[in-house]
């Protein structure tokens, strides 16, 4: 399959079957993604950051780690990483955090708006969206202070994370809007299924 392109600051849904592959490319660097997973059969059960932490026993994923749900079953596993820097602390960006840390600029919906928009056809409301899997996003944490920074992605143009899936899922994916998290530019992102 051909590579399907999120435009700059939107997002999109689409099931994903157990066994397929789901590529996301940053085609340009420098773009963060954020990622959901729900599982088809019971919405109700969804990525959870909380879980995937405590079982790889770090913060920083890559090739080899599982993301788990809220019921501790995997859903995907990472099978191939070019970057091996994302981000799976910080909630989708929306007009409220665009309030918080932009209050001159614009208002935007940001991820939180559109994965809420995207997911809605499956039956996911505002209150259903957990913490994303935020694709290439560069969050360094001083390990001694606790104090994290949003940084500009280190991945390059091209670079991609491979998943596979570990049940069918609904998934939800974004080219994220929020400016400190991109290196100050909107860019799309790119997806692929196999
Ligand atoms: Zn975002």
């Amino acid at each position: 399959m051909t590579a399907t392109e999120i435009p700059p600051r939107s997002g999109t849904a689409f099931t994903l079957d157990a066994g397929q592959t789901l590529t996301v490319i940053d085609p340009r660097g420098v773009q963060v993604a954020d990622l959901l997973a729900y599982n088809r059969d019971d919405i109700r059960e969804v990525i959870s950051s909380g879980r995937t932490f405590d079982y790889a026993e770090t913060i920083r994923l890559t090739t080899g780690h599982l993301l788990y749900s809220n019921r501790s079953t995997p859903m995907l596993e990472i099978v191939a990483d070019d970057v091996g820097v994302h981000d799976f602390l910080l909630t989708p960006c929306s007009y409220d955090t665009f309030h918080h840390f932009y209050p001159d600029e614009p208002p935007h919906r940001g991820c939180f708006g559109n994965l809420a928009a995207a997911l809605e056809p499956y039956g996911v409301t505002e209150d259903m969206i957990p913490v994303a899997f935020n694709c290439f996003m560069n969050v360094p944490i001083d390990g001694a202070t606790g104090r994290l920074q949003v940084l500009p992605p280190v991945s390059k143009a091209g670079d991609r994370i491979v998943f596979r899936a570990l049940m069918d899922l609904v998934i939800g994916l974004t080219a994220c809007s929020a400016g400190a998290s991109n290196g100050g530019s909107f860019k799309p992102i790119e997806y692929r299924i196999d």
